[in-house]
């Protein structure tokens, strides 16, 4: 339920309403506006037919939220939410770029990745130190070295580092590591992981839609992440599973305007998972601007051809000057800066 206050409502007036909204066993929120108060009680909102809350003179409107996610809803929350990868600002007029090799191989690999998207201007690298495989007997990621040696790349190029998580035991130890955890397609509804990333830590959280799940799914799998208690949330649309065979996945960029319009949190666009082909990978970034993400995640690797995992997707040094060149006048021509 939604509780808009009046404008001359001062805080006291919001901390007894929360106060009486908590005392039902309900989660109170509170959503300090410019102009008014936002006021929130998440749960079972039958409870709160008890307060009379109609009869409190400060109290202006009382909404229910008809969705069945709350917290990521623009419902609840009409601006869009701002995200901070290590002081990067993703979201709210800023096209974000993460790139970087599919996983950590070695100190010479990522160095030199490193380097190479740094002189592009990037600051946020992406590197599996964990790598969730479809077959066991696949590459599985050099684990903490490879969290070391992402902390050297960090120290080294200054750039914020983004990483998946695939233990909820992990959560703790990668924080020093990382700047972004990301949660991978395969653990979308790993409701155990979601809620280690909501609870142990404030970093953001970077999470991919699962590969058969739907967008409502999407969103309350970061409901779960912000309930525990991490606000900073950013959705990652990366490719579903369809009937076609002829790329990797089928890139949904009707989710990222559903997303766009349903969610205040910032979106980004994975157009390496979400084609599997790379030559489809440039088209795909432009669509992904254009339909309104925030940003796009993308795979590059100095020698593809070497890439422990996902080279065949990879964008070696001259691809991604190329992208990088071909996006930014559609960056422009949607307003935003990168
Ligand atoms: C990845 O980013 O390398 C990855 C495993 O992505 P996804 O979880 O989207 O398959
Ligand atoms: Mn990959």
């Amino acid at each position: 339920m939604i509780i808009v206050l009046k404008p001359q409502a001062s805080e006291k007036d919001a901390n007894e309403i929360l106060a009486k909204i908590a005392s039902l066993g309900l989660k109170p929120l509170y959503m300090p506006g410019i102009e008014r108060t936002v006021l929130g009680a998440l749960g079972d909102e039958r409870v709160l037919a008890q307060l009379h809350l109609d009869a409190y003179p400060m109290v202006d409107e009382i909404k229910p939220v008809l969705s069945p996610y709350k917290l990521v809803s623009r419902e609840l929350q009409s601006h869009d939410s701002i995200v901070s990868i290590g002081g990067i600002k993703v979201g709210g007029g800023a096209f974000t770029v993460i790139a970087g090799p599919c996983s950590v191989e070695s100190e010479e690999q990522l160095f030199s990745v490193s380097e190479m998207i740094a002189k592009q201007g990037i600051t946020l690298l992406r590197g599996g130190a964990f790598k969730p495989r479809t077959s066991p007997y696949s590459f599985q990621g050099l684990g903490l070295e490879g969290l070391e040696l992402l902390k050297a790349a960090r120290d080294k190029y200054q750039l914020n580092i983004v990483s998946e998580i695939i233990d909820p035991n992990d959560a703790e130890l990668m924080h020093d590591y990382i700047d972004c955890y990301q949660i991978g397609a395969r653990n979308m509804q790993n409701f155990r992981l979601l809620e280690a990333v909501g609870k142990h830590s404030d970093k953001a959280v970077l999470l991919k839609r699962g590969m058969s799940a739907t967008i409502e799914e999407l969103l309350l799998a970061a409901e779960y992440i912000i309930n525990a208690g991490n606000p900073n949330v950013i959705l990652c649309e990366r490719g579903i599973r369809t009937f076609e065979t002829a790329t990797r996945n089928t890139l949904d960029l009707n989710a990222v305007a559903y997303l766009k319009e349903k969610s205040h949190l910032p979106v980004l666009v994975d157009p390496s998972h979400g084609t599997g082909v790379k030559s489809l990978i440039n088209p795909l970034s432009r669509a992904a601007v254009a339909v309104g993400a925030d940003g796009i995640i993308v795979e590059t690797h100095l020698k593809p051809t070497e890439a422990l995992s996902d080279g065949h997707q990879a964008l070696n040094a001259d691809d991604f000057a190329t992208l990088m060149a071909d996006i930014k006048p559609f960056i422009k021509a949607a307003g935003k800066s990168i």
